[in-house]
């Protein structure tokens, strides 16, 4: 906003500057004889009263009556000419002739030189110096201080919309965090109330469909879970029947497709619980190095290859943080599976805690993340090209998953390149 005020600064400046400059020239040079006859009618009396002067005496006087004048009129030049020295145009020696005075035009249209004929041969020259540096300083002085009072003029102008726009910039990024319940109580009577209302009314909008949306997850899966564990039971009964192998081991399948699809509804009811914005993040002080062992200690059985090393390396300076357990360790413990599903050999856990916050990474060394698709996996069910034939299992909501938990709580989660060459999830929690 400081830059919309300079430059509406400068160009006012820049425009009032060459308006000053030009406008009067232009209308200068337009109305010339009306200036010139305004300025002759303005110096007839001065120009009168030197004329007599010189007439009062004879001829030979004449240099005398010039100093006397030149001394009275100081700081103004009185000059005796020869016409013909004093290099006037054609058209101001046809004036001359006629015994009428000659003006020459300064800046704003003041006369600058006037000359009066005295006879055939001499005629009179005074001349209006330029102003002192006292008074052109005081000139510079008016303008600025007119600049700076249009400063102010701007500046006072600029100040409701400054504050308007802003709140309006503020709760665009509130409503992309996903608070979708911020609106930008700008009253109609602002310049962009109309502009807000609009706004406001896309953001209830917006509001109300994805409302709409959890909801129908949320019912969508609560439906699915009960006729998907009378199947599994269904299944468990039917298993427990002396079947012949081929059968027994059909109905296996079975199972294991409805544990699938129940393990994807439990995902989906979790992330929509998240998306639901009543649901406020618990805040439970920690002790930090315990609470990561208890995480690893919860998925530390789901290790595959024994021979995957996870180290853990703790920088705080409080070994305390207040945060949500739950969802933090839900976050942390799709990192962790995922890094343990993707890492060759290794998996690095950092925890750093500073006076803003806390910062807790999961480092492995495999395939990593390439850099245009590291936003993107945060999409629900966005898995990258490699990892579509299932081979690594999961729906592509995990991370979708932990984001949430972590943005619910104000924090973000970031994916990175990791120093040991695989991917980094970089997780942020703020001091509460
Ligand atoms: P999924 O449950 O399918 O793994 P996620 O949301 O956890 O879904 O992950 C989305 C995609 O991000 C995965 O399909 C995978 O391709 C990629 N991904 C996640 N973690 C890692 C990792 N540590 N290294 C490489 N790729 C990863």
């Amino acid at each position: 906003m400081l830059r919309v005020l300079i430059r509406l600064y400068l160009l006012t400046i820049v425009t009032y500057s060459a308006a000053i400059y030009l406008i009067p020239k232009g209308i200068i040079e337009v109305f010339h004889t009306r200036y010139m006859s305004y300025n002759i009618e303005q110096s007839r009396g001065l120009q009168s009263l030197i004329v007599r002067q010189y007439h009062a005496v004879p001829v030979e006087h004449w240099s005398h009556v010039t100093e006397q004048l030149g001394r009275d009129f100081a700081p103004l030049k009185v000059q005796l000419l020869h016409r013909q020295d004093a290099s006037y145009t054609p058209a101001e020696e046809q004036l001359l002739e006629q015994g009428k005075p000659v003006i020459r035009l300064g800046e704003w249209g003041w006369m600058e030189q006037i000359s009066s004929p005295l006879n055939q041969q001499l005629a009179v020259k005074l001349t209006i110096p330029p102003d002192p540096l006292d008074m052109n300083l005081l000139y510079w002085t008016m303008n600025v201080l007119i600049g700076a009072a249009l400063l102010a003029c701007l500046l006072f102008w600029l100040r409701p919309h400054w504050r308007d726009l802003e709140r309006l910039k503020t709760t665009a990024a509130q409503l992309g965090k996903g608070n979708l319940g911020e609106r930008t109580q700008i009253p109609p009577s602002s310049n962009i109330g109309s502009l807000a209302a609009v706004f406001d009314t896309m953001a209830s909008d917006i509001e109300h469909l994805l409302n709409q949306q959890r909801d129908l997850l949320n019912a969508v899966s609560h439906e699915l879970r009960t006729p998907l564990t009378r199947l599994d039971f269904g299944l468990a009964l039917a298993l427990s029947d002396d079947l012949p192998a081929p059968n027994r081991e059909r109905l296996q399948g079975l199972v294991a497709h409805i544990r699938e699809l129940d393990e994807l509804v439990l995902e989906l009811l979790s992330y929509s619980r998240l998306q639901n914005p009543a649901h406020l993040p618990e805040q439970v002080e920690v002790v930090l190095d315990e609470f990561i062992d208890s995480i690893l200690g919860s998925v530390d059985d789901e290790l595959e290859n024994p021979e995957i090393v996870i180290d853990v390396a703790l920088d705080c300076a409080v070994e305390r943080f207040t945060l949500d357990p739950r969802l933090t360790a839900r976050a942390l413990q799709n990192l962790l599976r995922n890094a343990m599903r993707y890492c060759e050999q290794r998996i690095q856990v950092g925890v750093k805690v500073c006076p803003k916050g806390c910062e807790i990474w999961v480092d492995d060394d495999g395939i990593g993340i390439p850099e245009d698709q590291r936003e993107r996996i945060f999409e629900p069910f966005y898995r990258l090209d490699r990892s579509r034939d299932r081979a690594t299992g999961g729906f592509g909501l995990g991370l979708a998953i932990s984001r949430r938990a972590l943005e619910a709580q104000g924090g973000t989660l970031r994916a990175q390149a990791s120093p040991l060459g695989g991917a980094r999830f970089r997780l942020w929690l703020p001091t509460v």
